[in-house]
């Protein structure tokens, strides 16, 4: 699919901006999406989630952060995995900005950076983007609320499209409890626009977190019937119930029943 065709890239809300980097694939669907956001006029901006490390790309965000005699405050990560964070290094390096991240490891910059606890505030130039911690699709995923917008970043935690997977450091227990509580945010604070890592704006988050808990219900259900029926390894659980997804992402989608095999054990 084409970029120009589904609007991700270019797409804007007030404060945010979204730069899809050329990485698509099953997995990180259209790309994994750049997100520059600063008040309208301010001399500086945050970046969300650099990407891969693609000249490029990272090149075309510094430009776009920068157009207008703006700087780089910060660069923020959603979570550790490359498809977002592999291009930390060399965007700080052209931008000369520090990179926060929940993973201590993920951290560049003076003083080793700060870290991106939960109830954390970030500002740039009165933009204030609150950290929202969402361990679950990995252990360092967190979510950024921009109240301004009414918008909340979801990194992979919430995808535009289908649903996510629950990586190798993951853990179900943890997503299931944090889709309850970004579902409560989103109530309290009157969320208006996902913004996720990869596909296009969701602008029902409630509808979209209330399909999120009634589909992972309806997978666990799914595994419990394949472990009735005498399935016993992931791999054979994802041929009997992943048959609605393309097979290219079923490595994924065992992770995915490894993380349900676990909760259902109760580990
Ligand atoms: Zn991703």
């Amino acid at each position: 699919m084409n970029a120009a065709s589904t609007g991700i890239d270019g797409f804007r809300t007030r404060r945010a901006t979204c730069l899809l980097a050329p990485n698509p694939s099953p997995m990180t669907l259209d790309g994994t999406n750049t997100w520059l956001i600063a008040e309208p006029d301010s001399p500086s901006v945050v970046v969300v989630d650099p990407g891969p490390d693609d000249e490029g790309h990272l090149r075309r965000v510094h430009a776009a952060a920068v157009a207008g005699d703006r700087r780089v405050a910060t660069i923020l990560l959603t979570h550790g995995h490359p498809d977002h964070s592999a291009g930390a290094a060399r965007l700080a390096e052209l931008a000369g900005a520090p990179v926060r991240a929940a993973d201590p490891a993920r951290r560049l910059g003076p003083g080793n950076s700060e870290g991106l606890a939960d109830g954390d505030v970030v500002t740039a130039s009165g933009c204030e983007l609150r950290v929202v911690a969402a361990p679950g699709h990995s252990a360092d995923s967190v979510c950024l609320l921009l109240p301004a917008d009414n918008a909340l970043f979801t990194g992979d935690t919430v995808l535009g499209r289908g649903t996510t997977v629950i990586a190798a450091d993951g853990n179900l227990g943890d997503y299931l409890r944090t889709l309850g509580e970004l579902r409560d945010l989103t109530e309290a604070r009157e969320v208006g626009l996902l913004l996720p890592g990869h596909g296009p704006m969701l602008a029902d988050p409630i509808g979209t977190l209330d399909y999120y808990l009634s589909h992972r219900e309806e997978r666990l259900d799914q595994v419990r019937s394949a472990l009735a029926a005498g399935a016993k390894t992931p791999a054979e659980i994802v041929a009997m119930i992943y048959t609605d997804v393309d097979q290219s992402v079923w490595p994924a989608a065992e992770w995915s029943v490894r993380a349900q095999l676990d909760y259902l054990n109760g580990l």
